[in-house]
């Protein structure tokens, strides 16, 4: 009995000194991840961002990251016996692989077919995000300018698209929110939330300090767009505020922004392209064979004329001009100056006579200012071009100049990687790039330096979708962050 006794005594002494040695600290459970989702069903196609944040970190900026982004899948060819809408007719008929828009708003015809477009990657969003969180995960659905051109044109066709989205989304196990045509204004103010919001210009917690600051007001980014319907200029002016019609206000982190956004639509690259060939087949009084001074030689282009016809942007009737059943051929001819000059004639300049504060169609802008990120079609067209690396002004000319005069063949066994599609139209679009920006936008020689070409900031893609998001669930307080004792970011 004794030595049971010592035998139990020695145990206890041998535990007591293992824990003397062992510091045990307090575990603290890991933060919960939360999870939100937004579908950016844009004019010509749609993609599903899921993002994810740590729960106490909900309120300060930089903290969501992007989980998954994923492309909704066309369908081509278009079920037998399916009549394409106008928004899915490429305006191409030489290239029988063009592929359609396949924009929600393309499924006009069928809007069940829009709604069944969405499962395969609300399926994949489902597989990166826990069982047990799916129900608490906001989702959002948001229409661009593509379904604003719908609308206009059919408002109950873009109706029942909406609900048939809805309705595929509410079947799914997360928490539905809405599926909505957003304003332009919104998707421009969206986009500056979003680029502000990554690159934590909105606030920054100061170790120093022990407190939030507000970075350099310099610091703060404007934002342009150019989508495939629309574009967008969103910016915070310098000085004072006279009446905008194009304002928005918002309280973040406790400080006030006045915010300049406009939307033009119509100006989307997509659809000036449409518009730039429409121009051309009427300035060449409807013939046969039209000379496009923007694609290059050697490339034909068959439109067929009705093609234009439903569409918001092109269908107004021309002296001269009927939108018939009959095609006309688009001949290359590779002229960067004659390019150039045609797409400027897109533009209505002479509606803002001598007024420096003004656009184009007499829309009023403030002088840029600041920094700015160029992303969507900005920046996939500059990419192609290899001009995101911060390139002068003088440089980017020469290179879309030269780019210009090259011909198909030589363009073609140059890019053998590079969507048909898109390859004859890269010079179209910068110098349309260039237009926008120089002549509408103002931008010169000097502050062309200001304009950065990305696509993402950090890991997240750029775009309205995330500042959406962060908008609706309040994760972005009008009050300043209060620092916690103990809560060290
Ligand atoms: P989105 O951002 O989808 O609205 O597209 C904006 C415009 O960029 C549309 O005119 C698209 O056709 C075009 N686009 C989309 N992806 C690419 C790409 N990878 N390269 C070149 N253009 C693109």
């Amino acid at each position: 009995f004794t030595t049971a006794i010592v035998g139990v005594l020695i145990a206890l002494s041998i535990i007591a000194l293992v824990l003397s040695l062992v510091k045990i600290e307090d575990v603290t459970l890991p933060p919960a991840v939360k999870y939100g989702m937004v579908f950016d069903a844009g004019s010509s196609h749609t993609c599903l961002f899921v993002y994810e944040w740590d729960s106490d970190k909900e309120n300060d900026t930089g903290v969501v990251s992007q989980t998954l982004s994923c492309d909704v899948q066309g369908q081509y060819p278009p079920a037998m016996g399916s009549v394409l809408p106008w928004w899915a007719i490429p305006i191409s008929l030489s290239q029988p692989d063009s592929l359609p828009g396949q924009g929600i708003s393309s499924y006009a015809n069928d809007p069940p077919k829009a709604g069944d477009s969405l499962r395969e990657c609300l399926d994949k969003a489902l597989k990166v995000i826990p069982a047990a969180k799916q129900r608490d995960v906001p989702a959002y659905l948001g229409a661009t300018a593509g379904m604003r051109l719908l609308r206009e044109q059919n408002s109950s066709a873009a109706d029942q698209v909406l609900a048939e989205v809805a309705k595929t989304m509410r079947e799914y196990p997360v928490a539905f929110k809405r599926a909505r045509i957003l304003t332009g204004e919104e998707e421009g103010a969206y986009g500056w939330i979003t680029i502000n919001y990554l690159l934590d210009s909105f606030t920054k917690y100061s170790p120093k300090a022990h407190t939030w600051v507000r970075p350099e007001a310099a610091n703060i980014f404007g934002a342009l767009d150019l989508g495939g319907a629309s574009t967008q200029i969103s910016f915070m002016p310098e000085g004072s505020v006279i009446n905008w019609n194009e304002a928005s206000k918002f309280t973040l982190y406790g400080y006030n922004y006045n915010i300049y956004t406009h939307s033009y639509l119509c100006y989307g690259q997509n659809e000036m392209l449409k518009r730039l060939a429409k121009q051309l087949i009427v300035e060449s009084s409807s013939s046969m064979r039209v000379d496009h001074p923007c694609y290059p030689k050697d490339y034909n282009e068959t439109v067929l004329l009705s093609s234009f016809r439903a569409s918001p942007c092109t269908n107004r009737s021309d002296a001269g001009l009927t939108l018939s059943d009959r095609n006309v051929t688009l001949e290359g001819r590779g002229n960067a100056s004659g390019c150039l000059a045609a797409v400027k004639k897109l533009f209505n300049f002479s509606a803002c006579g001598q007024s420096q504060d003004c656009t184009f169609d007499g829309v009023y802008q403030p002088p840029v200012s600041g920094q700015f990120i160029a992303f969507s079609a900005f920046y996939y067209n500059f990419k192609f071009l290899n001009l995101t690396e911060g390139q002068s002004l003088a440089t980017v000319r020469e290179t879309i100049e030269h780019f210009c005069t090259r011909s198909w063949e030589d363009l073609s066994s140059s890019y053998p990687k590079e969507n048909p599609e898109r390859l004859p139209k890269y010079c179209a679009n910068a110098n349309y790039i260039l237009t926008l920006l120089l002549d509408a936008y103002k931008f010169n020689e000097t502050s062309w330096n200001n304009i950065f070409f990305q696509m993402k900031a950090g890991s997240a893609d750029i775009g309205w979708m995330l500042g959406y998001m962060l908008n609706l669930t309040n994760m972005i307080p009008a009050e300043a962050p209060v620092w916690v004792k103990g809560h060290v970011p």
